[in-house]
């Protein structure tokens, strides 16, 4: 399907449920998962830039669904440029779901925050969280680097969006891969004034 996370939540929400149907005793339960998603969706969501002090003029306005743009095809999320070793900042409340090493994003960090929408930071220099945490917006996740394949850029955090749950008027019949736009949501959209 969409990404990695998207699938993964899908498969624990859907066997959650199915777990609550199967097993009778547990059949009175059901409200629990029901009101963990809604409170998840009325959390309001307060974003800052996720890079300490760094300003608007830090990443491309365009740089959201860039094409062409390697093995990715378009580019899922912003480039935030800034010197190796600067704090790299929690974008929202949330809880860090996981870090990992390797890949394209080099060292990251995904954290799910308000709407069920997931924050992943990418090509770290240092991860500074770990996973369950629970973070403030502002909490510091790690470093500004260059790993995975940002090897020998500049450095910068890629900053990214995904929702579980596709915004169907997101959906754009013109650009490329356009359809996914309903999974990928535009950071810049929250972080430009
Ligand atoms: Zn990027």
């Amino acid at each position: 399907m969409i990404t990695n996370t998207t699938r993964r939540f899908w498969f624990l929400l859907l066997s959650s449920f199915a777990f609550l149907v199967r097993y009778r005793y547990f059949n009175r339960y059901f409200w629990i998962p029901l009101l963990i998603l809604a409170i998840g969706f009325i959390w309001p969501q307060e974003m800052i830039i996720p890079v300490k002090g760094a300003t608007t003029n830090a990443w491309a306005k365009d740089s959201f669904w860039a094409y062409p743009w390697g093995t990715s095809v378009t580019h899922k999320g912003i480039d935030i440029f800034a010197e190796r070793g600067t704090a790299v900042i929690a974008a929202t409340s949330g809880l860090v779901v996981y870090t990992f090493e390797g890949g394209k994003g080099g060292k990251s960090v995904m954290v799910l925050g308000p709407k069920w929408r997931f924050h992943y930071y990418a090509h770290l220099d240092e991860v500074n969280s770990f996973p369950l945490q629970p973070v403030r917006y502002g909490t510091v996740l790690g470093t500004v680097g260059d790993t995975g394949n940002a090897k020998g850029k500049p450095p910068h955090l890629h900053y990214a969006i995904t929702t579980p749950f596709p915004y169907l008027n997101l959906r754009d019949d013109k650009a490329v891969q356009g359809w996914k736009k309903m999974f990928h949501l535009n950071p810049d959209k929250w972080l430009r004034p």
